[in-house]
This record gives C-alpha cells, structure tokens and sequence, in this order.
C-alpha cells in the first residue's frame, strides 16, 4: 500500500478508537474490566515510557500476568489515541497456537472482529488486511519476511515474546535484530520472557533496561512420587521391609539405582509398601497407570488440605502419551460411571484452535474439567481455573542424534525451571495443589537446572541455511556471524553443519545457496529428511518417499519383543522386500493400510501376526500429512491435496495430485528401484560397501578399509552375504559389541551415482580431482547401462 493509503487508513483507525473509547461499548468495557485486574495493567505507563524512552526492552514477569495480551495493546492503544497514529507493531510466538489464539483474544478484548486492526499469520493460515496494525505472528514468518525485507520496512515495534525458552529460531532473529537496530534506529525492540535470565538478553542488549512486572501466583503444596504413591496407596503391598544396615547413598546416584534399603534410607518416614513402589517402578517408563490412579485419587477422596473443585492439568509429553491417558482414563471405574461429571480435554499444538478454544471455558458447577496437555500450556496458554497440575516430568525435545545424522524427537526429563513453571501453573486464582511423578530426591539432585538452548542442541544446519538465505548476511562469514548470538556455538560445530549442507547438495562448494538448499531453508524439518520428501516430489514417488520419511524420523512400525526375537524376525522375512528393510516397512505400512480399510479387527490382527505397533503405524500416518502440508506452504503440490491413507475421509487417486504447473499427474510410483535411489537421497553419505566383509564408506566414496561394519540381526539384510560392488545405506550406525549397521537397504550403482551427494570422487589415489555429478551424467549418459560396477567406472573415468 502506498503511503497515502497507509494515512488514510490509519485516521480511520484513529478514529474508530475515539469512537469505541467514547461509546463506552459494554463489552469493550467489561473486557477492560478484566484486563485492569492483571498486574501487567499496573504497568501500563511505565512500559510505554520506557519504549518511548529505549530502542529496546525487556518486558518480564510470571507466566499469566498479561504479557502477551497487555504490552501489543498497551503500545497500539497510545500511538492510536494521537491524531497521527502511525505505528505498526508485530508480536512473535514460537508456536503457531499461540499465535492465533492470542490474537483471538486480543481482537475479542478489544471487541474488534479478528483480521482487522488485529490480525495473525502463522504458516499456510492467516487472517489479516490492509487495516492490521498489530500482527501476531509466529518467529517463521518474520524470519521468512526479512529475506524479501531485510529492514522490516514500515514495522514500528516488534515484540518478540517468550524469549526465556530459547528456540533456535528466536535467538537467531534477536541477532538479526541487533544488527536491524543499527540500520533503523527509530525501530523499537519489545523482549517479553518469563522471570528466568531476563538479564541474560539484558546483557545482550548493553544493559538496556528491564521492567519486572510484580505480583505473583499463590502458594502451591508440592508432592513429589513418593508422596504421591504414600498418599494414593499406588500398587499398595504390604510386605515388611527388613531393617538395613546398609550406608545412606550418595546423592549424586539415582534412585533407580538404589537397593530397597537404601531408598528406606533416603525417604526415611515412609511406608515399607510406598518404598517397595518405589523400587519396583524404577523410573524409567511412564506409567499411565500411575497417573490414572492419581487423577481418579483427586477427584474421588475427599481431602482435607486440598482444594476440592477446580481444573487439573497434566502435563504429558506428547500426542501419543496424551491419547494414551486418555485412554486409560476412561477405563477408570470413576469414569467410566460419572462420565457426564468430567470434561477432559486435550491440548496439543496440532490441534485446531477450534478444538483448543474449550480449554478456556470454565467447567460448570459440578462438573471438573481436566486438560491433558503438552508443555505449551506451561507458558503460551494460560488456564485460569486450574487447581491442581500433574507433572509427568517429562517432554520431548529435539536434538540431533549423531548416530543417525540427524535431528530427532527424544522423550526426555525436565528441568527444574520446566517443574517449577509447571507448578506454578496451580496458583493462578487461589493455592494450589502439584504432584510431580518424580522423586524429590530426583528434583534436587538430577533433573538439570535450566533447559538446553535449542541452538545448543540441534545441529546448526537450519540456522545457517537461514543465513545464506538472508541478503544482509551475503558475502559474511558464517562463523563470525553466529559468533553473535547470545549462545555462540563451537566452530567444530559450524563446520560440521557446513560440511553436511555440502554433503547433501544444499550449499555449493563455493558456499553459495544451492536451489535446493534454498528450498530446505524454507521448511522446518531436518535436511535431510526435507530433501527425501522434495526428491518424492520431483520424482514423482511422493506417497512412498513420505512413508520413508515419517519413519526415518519417527521410528520403524516393527517391534522387537524381547522373548519373540526370533519369531518377530521370521515373520518380518515373510513382508521382506528389494534386500531392504525400509521397503519392507513401507510394505509392512501399505498391507496395514489395506488391512485397516476392512476395520478395525483387521488391522489389529495384521499388527499382531507381523510383530508390528500399530501406534507407531498411526504416527507414521500423522507425520506424513505434515509433510504434506509442509509440501504445499511452499508450492511443490497444490494445497489440501490428499493422500490416500493421509485423512480417512478423502480419497487419493492419480489425478489426485497436481505439481504446481497445473500439470496433473501421478505421484504414487513405486518402482523399487526409483525408491532406493530415494533411500540414497536421503541418507547418504551412511553408506557401506559389501566386500566379503562390509565395510564403512565416507562421503566421498572411498572405502574406510578398517572400517567393517555388521549387519544388525535384526535386519532382513542380516544373513545375506554381499557381492563385490554391492552399496548399502543404512539408517544408523550403533556400537555395542561390535559396529552395527541397523536397518539397511541394498541400492544399485546407478542410484549412488546419481543421487550421492553433489561430487563424487573420481580417483581412488592420492590426491584425488572432484567431478560434479552433472558432468558426470552429462558424460555418462549413454553408456551408464554397461558401466555395471561403479569401481570398472572410476578406473575407465581416471584413464581420461
Ligand atoms: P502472559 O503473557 O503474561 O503469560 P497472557 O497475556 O497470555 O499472560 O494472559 C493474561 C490473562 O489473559 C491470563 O490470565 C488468561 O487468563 C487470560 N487469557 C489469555 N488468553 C485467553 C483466552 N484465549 N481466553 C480467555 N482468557 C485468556
Ligand atoms: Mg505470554
């Protein structure tokens, strides 16, 4: 919009807030009823003068205060009331469902319809106009603006809200922003974050100032498992210990690993039966038992020290735990009798915010509302009524897993900041009551203080893509430039990320973005597993290639029972396929899918007699529709395709599908062959070559002759002895009493030499020249069919 239109709009906008401030609009009021009792209100001058006053803040205070809500409309309600309002403010979540939920919310205090003054956009859904002047957005989006628009042009504020939690994405554009400062001085920089390390960005900052909000939560009673198993009477046995004589263990060694004895020692006033808990339970798994019990415990038993109505919130670590609690729950004598007394709902970042919006109604008289939830109701949403908080003491984390070379999603212990949050959750509107389900000894002596930085944790492939993808980064070192964040991570690390862009074809050797480095820079999922799912897409094998994805980064559907090792493997010989173990599973998923179509019964048993999960078949399902989605925010397919087995209702056929040329055509190939040159795609350079013994090869394809690898047993490849010449990819490389290749998938020469990495190595001696694959192809073309062995190839190219 030109600028003229922009004043237009904006004396219209002024106006209409004189009007509704006059008016007196009832609802308008009752909201500001409400928003005058959060304590951020109290701030409201003091903030605004100090963004006035600063190029940046930070703005920190208790989870709930009214951060999020308040500030945005603290700073769009003062430039409004000025005859020349200008002002353009962007506020930052780190997830997408806080992001429109909070914007919900803020349009409906302001009674205004959403997508006008206040607008949001997340990835593939908005709702904004020409008349938005106060966006909420996820930290993508600015992130993926600031490559068309590296200065913000025409943003007057921007607000970056939980900075505490430390994604990678959000440290990242706080770099950005420091140096944006330079360029545009008149830009004002809002930081919000809970009450953890606001002096850490303060710092960052030159000291710039930090407003603390006052006020706090109410007092909320702690219990830790050992009371809770006291109290719940969980698993109760009455067998008498024997008095010990054993001495009191250190406290840096876990209680799992304490005899009977010694945990007596450590939780001296205890039960016998609550410490013969204790030691059966060990720990390690999460027992959906335990917290069925426990919830059915608080809302059967009356308490005296407890709080008898309000809502309970669990915090759970993700999807699958959620629908298992769930589950296990309703199976509960008490709920399954007083179904009509309960409302549980789920909270999951994947959910709709349709679906979410119910967990802010308050529950009727009579009626206990219970939220099952992941960590996002620790800081993003916020739940007045909750009373008591169930803290399973776990979340899952993304790290990058160095045996698979490559990011996954691991199920991990808190910290003590995260249980700390999570209690706090109970006091918002009067003392409330958490049980975590872990030790108290485990509290103060093992869980780790704060989480990890994100930027610490991941590989740092992502954020340098996002740096090649930045014009104002062009032509800087990448080194120096994460120098500059708060957290600067080990050069070793930096290279290693750089190393592996070069690997997979995303940056060119002369450090330049490749076409499709530029595309995995636009998409949040590991490289690698981005660049399987494009390939799937160019090649035309889309509904396999996303199969394979979902589990390579999720994990195979088959188990591994301890007792039936060996029948599990015979029949996972029966589906065995192509020499490879994953399209043997994309066998094993397809048959399911077919299975399932006749119900139920029948896929429960096709699971049964294959040894497969079908939980971890459901999940590879649910991550395929994210990449699907993935797909189309970027424009490799057209938006709400369908695959087949992606959503129960649609159906999938071969005009289906169209790329984005209009053309239609069919995605579904499975051609073995063309989908092991995928698997080479996608995991190389985890290669091995078979050669009486296997041996390990590295990114250039020479062999690591003391390298020898064995085939895992669990594997279809595992007794099937290799010809010369013969490349394996494998999935992950473990060392246990030997090296292990686990899953594997022999691949045709013809696969590596088109599709391992960019440069494949020419001469196996000293000092050997690179040759791009393009050459290569554009040489080979015509005689690739008789050049059978890759080495007969290389010996043929070096006599050139
Ligand atoms: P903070 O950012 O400091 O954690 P928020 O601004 O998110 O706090 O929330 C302030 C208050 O607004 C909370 O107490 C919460 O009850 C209320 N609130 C936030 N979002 C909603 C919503 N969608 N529906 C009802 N109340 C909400
Ligand atoms: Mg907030």
């Amino acid at each position: 919009y030109s600028e003229d239109e922009m004043m237009e709009t904006n004396k219209i906008l002024h106006q209409e807030f004189q009007n509704k401030v006059m008016q007196n609009s009832e609802t308008y009021q009752k909201m500001l009823e409400e928003r005058q009792r959060l304590p951020t209100w109290e701030m409201k001058d003091h903030i605004t003068a100090a963004v006035n006053r600063h190029k940046v803040i930070i703005v920190s205070g208790v989870t709930g205060c009214g951060k999020t809500t308040q500030v945005p409309q603290f700073i769009l309600d003062e430039a409004l009331s000025s005859d020349s309002f200008n002002a353009n403010i962007i506020c930052t979540q780190p997830r997408r469902i806080a992001a429109t939920s909070i914007a919900e919310r803020v349009a409906a205090e302001r009674d205004e319809v959403l997508g006008r003054i206040v607008g949001y956009q997340i990835r593939l859904e908005g709702d904004m106009s020409h008349l938005t002047r106060l966006l909420f957005c996820t930290t993508g989006i600015v992130l993926r603006r600031l490559e068309g628009d590296p200065n913000l042009e025409g943003v007057t504020h921007i607000i970056v809200d939980e900075v505490h939690e430390r994604s990678e994405q959000s440290d990242f554009l706080i770099l950005v922003l420091k140096r944006l400062l330079v360029r545009r001085p008149e830009l004002r920089v809002i930081l919000m974050s809970a009450t953890i390390n606001a002096k850490l960005f303060s710092n960052y900052f030159d000291n710039c100032p930090v407003i603390n909000i006052p006020g706090g939560i109410f007092p909320v009673k702690q219990f830790f498992l050992e009371d809770v198993i006291e109290k719940t009477r969980f698993n109760y046995e009455d067998k008498t210990l024997e008095h010990c004589s054993e001495q009191i263990a250190s406290d840096e060694i876990p209680d799992s690993k304490l005899s009977k004895y010694q945990l007596q020692l450590r939780y001296p006033g205890y039960s016998f039966s609550t410490i013969n808990t204790l030691d059966k339970m060990k720990f390690e798994k999460l027992d959906f038992n335990l917290i069925a019990h426990l919830l059915e415990w608080i809302v059967t038993t009356q308490h005296d020290e407890l709080p008898l109505d309000g809502a309970i919130l669990v915090f759970l670590p993700g999807y699958e735990e959620i629908e298992n609690t769930y589950s296990k729950l309703l199976d509960t004598e008490e709920f399954k009798e007083n179904k009509d007394k309960y409302i549980i709902i789920p909270l999951h970042s994947s959910f709709s915010s349709d679906e979410q919006r119910s967990v802010f109604h308050k529950a009727k008289p009579g009626i206990r509302k219970i939220v099952l939830s992941t960590n996002i109701a620790e800081t993003s949403i916020t739940i007045d009524d909750v009373v008591y908080v169930v803290d399973v003491g776990r979340m899952k984390e993304m790290s990058y897993n160095h045996s698979r070379r490559m990011k996954s999603l691991d199920l991990i212990w808190v910290s003590r900041t995260n249980a700390e949050q999570r209690k706090g959750r109970a006091g918002r509107v009067q003392e409330g009551v958490c049980f975590h389900l872990f030790t108290s000894h485990m509290y103060k002596h093992i869980l780790r203080p704060h989480p990890v930085p994100e930027i610490q944790r991941n590989s740092l492939e992502q954020v340098v893509l996002r740096i090649k993808m930045l014009s104002v980064f062009r032509g800087e070192d990448i080194e120096l430039i994460l120098q500059e964040l708060i957290d600067p991570p080990l050069v070793e690390r930096i290279h290693g990320a750089v190393q592996s862009l070069k690997e997979i074809g995303a940056l060119d050797s002369q450090m330049e973005l490749t076409a499709l480095g530029y595309h995995l820079g636009s998409i949040p999922v590991d490289v690698r597993i981005g660049k399987l799912i494009l390939y799937g897409t160019i090649f035309r094998c889309l509904d396999a290639t996303l199969t394979m994805a979902a589990i390579l980064s999720y994990k195979s559907p088959f188990v591994n029972p301890f007792k039936k090792r060996h029948e599990a493997k015979k029949m996972k010989l029966i589906l065995s396929e192509h020499s490879s173990d994953i399209h043997t599973m994309l066998r094993a998923y397809k048959e399911w899918w077919q299975a399932r179509d006749e119900g139920r019964a029948a896929a429960f048993s096709f699971c049964k007699k294959y040894f497969l999960s079908s939980k971890h078949l459901e999940m590879i399902c649910a991550l395929k529709q994210q990449y699907v989605e993935i797909l189309s925010s970027i424009g490799f397919i057209r938006k709400g395709i369908k695959l087949k087995d992606v959503q129960t209702s649609a159906t999938y056929s071969s005009d289906g599908v169209a790329l984005i040329t209009g053309k239609k055509v069919n995605l579904n190939n499975e051609n073995n062959e063309l989908l092991s040159a995928m698997l080479v795609v996608a995991l190389y350079p985890n290669m091995a070559h078979g050669e009486i013994a296997i041996f390990e090869i590295d990114s250039h394809l020479t062999i690591q002759s003391n390298d020898i690898v064995n085939i895992h047993p669990s594997s279809v490849n595992s007794e099937i002895v290799f010809e010369i010449g013969s490349f394996l990819v494998y999935h992950e490389k473990v060392r246990t009493s030997k090296v292990y290749i686990r899953e594997c998938s022999l691949v045709s020469q013809l696969s590596v030499l088109m599709f391992a990495g960019g440069c494949i190595e020419v001469d196996v001696s000293k000092d050997p020249p690179l040759i791009s694959i393009d050459d290569l192809i554009h040489y080979k073309t015509t005689q690739l069919e008789v050049a059978l062995s890759l080495k007969a190839l290389r010996s043929e190219l070096n006599q050139l």
